[in-house]
């Protein structure tokens, strides 16, 4: 017990000394400099973009003509396709406290965002946590890359969406239709909130995207015009 606690004494204090020694280097080549080097960012496949209600590829980020209706997303970008090493760096940046994954990713969702012409007009939101899955990370992943891009682009973020709490966790639901049938109900619009007229929607990882068609059709019935949803990765 006595042997452990010292192992821990002098990890407090060797810990920071390497931080010292060796500031910041890439989490994927270990090269010093930013969280993500240039090259490894480059190296990483982009989303492969689809229909989010029949799945057919659509590198436009739409959906197909027959799948679009007035409630789904205008448009669907991604960053990355959901395989290693971005599975395990958006893991790490999620739940294992590694926020500042936060600059690089937001950088290129900023990219991604700049080509929209009216970019300037929407209003940036984000998939809220359960409170209980809140408490437990301590921070709200989506937020964060919100408040990035909103910095990159100088476009103003609100906490438009709430969730409705009490909701089996999407986690502990396997199937792919439970998660569908789960999520209905699962965000209401924050009490008093003003309504954009386009609005951008943050997520983190796009999987079955029910989560985020739930939170579109919930924007569009509160009077959002357009919406862009934009994800870190599609999986
Ligand atoms: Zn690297
Ligand atoms: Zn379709």
């Amino acid at each position: 017990m006595a042997k452990k606690s010292n192992l821990q004494a002098k990890t407090k204090i060797i810990g920071p000394i390497i931080n010292f020694l060796f500031p910041q280097s890439c989490f994927v080549c270990r090269e010093p400099g930013k969280p993500i080097c240039s090259e490894c960012i480059k190296s990483f496949a982009p989303a492969k973009l689809r229909c989010l209600k029949c799945g057919r590829a659509n590198p436009f980020g739409l959906y197909c003509k027959s799948c679009h209706s007035k409630s789904k997303a205008n448009l669907v970008l991604a960053g990355f396709d959901y395989k290693n090493p971005i599975t395990s760096l958006i893991h790490q940046f999620k739940y294992e406290d590694v926020t500042s994954l936060s600059d690089p990713f937001c950088d290129c969702l900023a990219a991604l965002l700049s080509k929209i012409p009216d970019n300037l007009e929407y209003k940036i939101c984000y998939i809220p946590l359960t409170l209980k899955k809140l408490k437990l990370r301590g921070y709200n992943q989506s937020k964060l890359l919100a408040e990035g891009i909103g910095q990159c682009l100088n476009v103003t973020v609100t906490g438009l969406l709430t969730r409705v709490e009490a909701r089996e966790s999407q986690v502990i639901a396997q199937s792919r239709k439970l998660r569908k049938t789960n999520i209905k109900g699962a965000f209401s619009i924050k009490s008093g909130a003003e309504i954009p007229q386009k609005v951008i929607l943050l997520d983190d990882v796009i999987t079955t995207g029910a989560t985020v068609e739930e939170a579109v059709k919930v924007l569009k019935a509160a009077g959002v015009k357009e919406v862009i949803v934009l994800a870190l990765a599609l999986d």
